[in-house]
């Protein structure tokens, strides 16, 4: 299943496109932690509970989107130990890494559309995704 096709569904699943509702629906804990300077979060499963950990540091744009991606680690890769999503790895070309960018994106999509003549990086912008992650849709 493609990651759009698995956001869709998790989406119509829900009820919303909220990561953070989504985790709580799931049973998925959420923590913000300061993470230092560079780190904007990573997901772990000690002990088989799956905790996603975001920088207390971020803002609320940046806290969504880490949610929706640690998400996708979640949902997609429950049982490896996947990197920190650092700003200095934010475009490795890992598969995993990607995989749970482009879940995120469409997360954050969701069923909104493109306004007429609105340009790519408008209609991303408008559905809360930080500039830097654009290239994942
Ligand atoms: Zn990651």
């Amino acid at each position: 299943m493609t990651e759009k096709r698995k956001a869709r569904e998790l989406i119509l699943t829900h009820g919303t496109n909220s990561p953070f509702e989504i985790a709580a629906e799931k049973n998925i804990m959420v923590l913000f932690e300061d993470l230092g300077k560079q780190t904007w979060g990573y997901y772990s499963h000690t002990n088989r509970i799956p905790v996603i950990h975001i920088n207390n540091r971020l803002n609320q744009e940046q806290s969504t989107y880490t949610c929706g991606h640690e998400l996708g680690h979640a949902l997609l890769h429950p049982r490896i130990n996947t990197p920190f999503l650092r700003s200095n790895t934010f475009y490795s070309v890992d598969k995993l890494e990607r995989q749970a960018h482009r879940l995120a994106v469409h997360l954050l999509v969701g069923l909104t559309d493109p306004e007429p003549g609105e340009t790519k990086q408008q209609f991303l912008t408008r559905c809360g995704i930080p500039e830097m992650f654009h290239m994942f849709y």
